[in-house]
């Protein structure tokens, strides 16, 4: 599978789609505009990678919508060298985002047969991450803990409080909460017991699952 040139305007008119429904930051607007998301959806989409929609991957879960993953990045404000983790690699679409955005992305899937394909696909085509994980997001990542970031990529139900507890003072959570539709949330680390909140938004996840083996 290629990038072609056909591919590519397609990723400026999403490119543009999305800054016309608000995204402002250029580096968030980059890396969509440079990441071929056709090459992490099934065959049968791939005629639709480059609407700004949600579609189907492996293990009845899914990429998110452009928009979303843009909206998400741009709460985050990643600076370079960033130490972030991700719950939720499902596809890497949103891993090769922080990875463009400079990030040291440590990552985190509860499906072993997303991780697999995701661990081998990414480094394939150029994006790679400090750590891929098989394993409990609700966990967080303790051993690489603290983050200067964390996102998280399916509908959390509550904030697991690892989560909370491996952010850096400074560093900023961005988290949808709920169980059928989401609030985007947004935490800031204040200091070591205190956290500013934001909320941003309705969305709708996959849910994230608490692990069931
Ligand atoms: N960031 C992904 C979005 C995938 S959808 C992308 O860009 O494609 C959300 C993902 O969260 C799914 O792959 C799902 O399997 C995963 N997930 C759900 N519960 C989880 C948990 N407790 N820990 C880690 N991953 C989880």
């Amino acid at each position: 599978m290629k990038d072609t040139f056909k591919h590519k305007g397609l990723r400026n008119k999403l490119v543009a789609t999305l800054a016309s429904k608000g995204i402002t930051n250029s580096a968030v607007l980059k890396a969509i505009g440079s990441i071929p998301r056709h090459l992490f959806m099934d065959s049968s989409f791939l005629d639709h990678a480059y609407q700004d929609k949600a579609f189907p991957i492996a293990a009845s879960q899914t990429i998110s919508q452009p928009y979303t993953v843009a909206f998400q990045s741009e709460l985050l404000e990643v600076n370079p060298g960033n130490k972030v983790l991700e719950i939720g690699t499902g596809s890497g679409y949103q891993a090769a985002v922080l990875c463009l955005l400079g990030a040291h992305v440590y990552s985190i899937e509860r499906q072993l047969e997303l991780f697999k394909k995701t661990s081998k696909f990414l480094p394939k085509i150029g994006y790679v991450c400090k750590r891929l994980i098989f394993g409990d997001g609700y966990k967080g990542l303790p051993d690489e803990a603290p983050f200067d970031r964390i996102i998280v990529t399916a509908g959390a139900p509550f904030v697991p409080k690892p989560l909370m507890s491996q952010l850096k003072i400074g560093g900023r959570l961005v988290i949808p909460v709920g169980d059928e539709d989401q609030i985007m949330t947004l935490y800031v680390r204040k200091g070591a017991k205190e956290f500013e909140k934001h909320e941003l938004g309705n969305f709708k996840f996959v849910p994230l699952l608490e692990n069931k083996s």
